[in-house]
C-alpha cells in the first residue's frame, strides 16, 4: 500500500518492512512492544493529534504478506494512536494490535486490545489455536471482519466521558469481529449460504468470551431467557436454523442467538460441558479436512450418536421442532 508518508497502516498479514515505514522511535517502540505485559503505544496520542495538523507531501510504501487466508483488508490514516501487546497462545506469539484516532482514544486505549488478546485466547481454548501471526481491532462506524482485522464501533463523548454501554458495546463487537477469524475465515464456511455457521457458531463463543471477560457482562444473545420473544412466534414466523441466508425472516433471532443459546444449553444442561469441548474439536477437524460447509452440521448429528439428544441436532437446526416434555412418573 502507498500512502501519504504521515499515515499509519494496519493490515492483514506481516508488515515486511517497518525498517522503512516507522521513525527510529516508533521501530524501537514496536521491538519493546514484543515483550510487554500492558499494551504500548507505538504511535502515542500527540503524535497522532500533531500528524493531524499537517499532510506530507511525500510517500510510504507498506509491504505486507499474509499465508492462507481468503480475504484481506487494509486502513490508514495520519490520526491513528497505534497500540500492540504480544499473545501466548500455545507457545506462539501473536501481536493483538488496535488503531484507533482521539475520538475513541478513552474507551480503544483502555479495552480494545485487551479485549483482542482474550479473544485469541478463549476461543483458541474452546475451538482450535489462533493460526496468525497478528490480531487487530480499528475504530470504525461498525463491526466488520475480515482475516486478522476487524473494524469496531467504540467512540466516546466530546468531553472523553463514555457511559458503561458505550465501553461494554465496543467490547462485545471487538470480541465477535475478532471472533470471525475463528468463523469463517479460518473454517471456511459460506455466510452466503448458511449463517448460523459463522454468526451462530462465532456467537456461541463470543457469549462465553464475554462470561470470561467479566462474568457480570450485560450478555443477551446466548442467554435462555433472551429469546423467549422470538421462540413463541406464530410457527409460520419462525424457520429452521438450516435455511439459506437470504430466506431467514429474523435474521439475527434465528442465526445469531438461537444457536448461541442452543449450544449454550447444550453445554450447561444437556450434556455438559466436558462433551461440548469435543464438539469445537469435530468443528475443527471437519473444517480444516474437508470446506464444505455441510459438513459442519453433521458434526452436530455425530453428537446425537455420542450422547442420545433427540430432536437437538435434527428438531433445532434441520427442522422447526416443538419441545416435547413427557411425564415419566
Ligand atoms: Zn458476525
Amino acid at each position: 500500500m502507498t500512502v501519504p508518508a504521515d499515515h499509519i497502516v494496519g493490515s492483514t498479514g506481516e508488515c515486511q518492512n517497518y525498517a522503512q515505514t516507522l521513525t527510529p522511535t516508533q521501530m524501537s517502540r514496536w521491538q519493546k512492544a514484543q515483550s510487554v505485559k500492558e499494551p504500548l503505544q507505538i504511535v502515542t496520542l500527540d503524535e497522532a493529534l500533531n500528524a493531524s495538523k499537517t499532510k506530507s507531501k511525500t510517500k510510504k510504501t507498506w509491504i505486507y504478506k499474509a499465508d492462507n487466508v481468503r480475504d484481506f483488508a487494509w486502513t490508514a490514516s495520519r490520526r491513528f494512536v497505534w497500540d500492540a501487546l504480544p499473545t501466548m497462545i500455545e507457545g506462539k506469539k501473536i501481536m493483538s494490535m488496535s488503531y484507533y484516532a482521539k475520538e475513541a482514544y478513552p474507551i480503544y486505549s483502555k479495552y480494545s486490545t485487551k479485549a483482542v488478546a482474550h479473544t485469541l485466547r478463549t476461543y483458541s481454548d474452546f475451538s482450535f489455536p489462533y493460526p496468525y501471526p497478528v490480531a487487530i481491532s480499528v475504530e470504525g462506524n461498525q463491526g466488520m471482519e475480515y482475516p486478522m482485522i476487524s473494524f469496531n464501533p467504540g467512540r466516546a463523548n466530546d468531553d472523553g466521558s463514555y457511559s458503561e454501554g458505550a465501553k461494554n458495546a465496543a467490547i462485545l463487537v471487538i470480541i465477535h469481529e475478532v471472533g470471525h477469524t475463528f468463523f469463517p475465515m479460518i473454517v471456511n464456511s459460506d455466510e452466503r449460504q448458511w449463517t448460523w455457521m459463522d454468526e451462530g457458531l462465532n456467537s456461541y463463543l463470543q457469549y462465553l468470551s464475554q462470561e470470561l471477560w467479566d462474568n457480570k457482562f450485560p450478555s443477551d444473545g446466548g442467554v435462555p431467557s433472551a429469546i423467549t420473544d422470538y421462540m413463541k412466534l406464530p410457527k409460520n414466523q419462525l424457520e429452521p436454523i438450516m435455511t439459506n441466508s437470504e430466506n431467514i425472516n429474523n435474521f439475527g433471532s434465528n442465526a445469531y442467538d438461537k444457536v448461541a443459546t442452543g449450544l449454550n444449553m447444550l453445554r450447561e444442561t444437556i450434556v455438559g460441558r466436558e462433551l461440548l469441548m469435543k464438539l469445537s474439536a469435530l468443528i475443527q477437524d471437519v473444517g480444516h479436512s474437508n470446506r464444505r460447509h455441510l459438513q459442519i452440521s453433521s458434526a452436530l448429528l455425530k453428537m446425537q450418536q455420542v450422547k442420545t439428544l433427540t430432536g437437538f441436532g435434527e428438531g433445532g437446526f434441520i427442522v422447526q421442532m416443538p419441545v416435547i416434555l413427557q411425564l415419566i412418573q
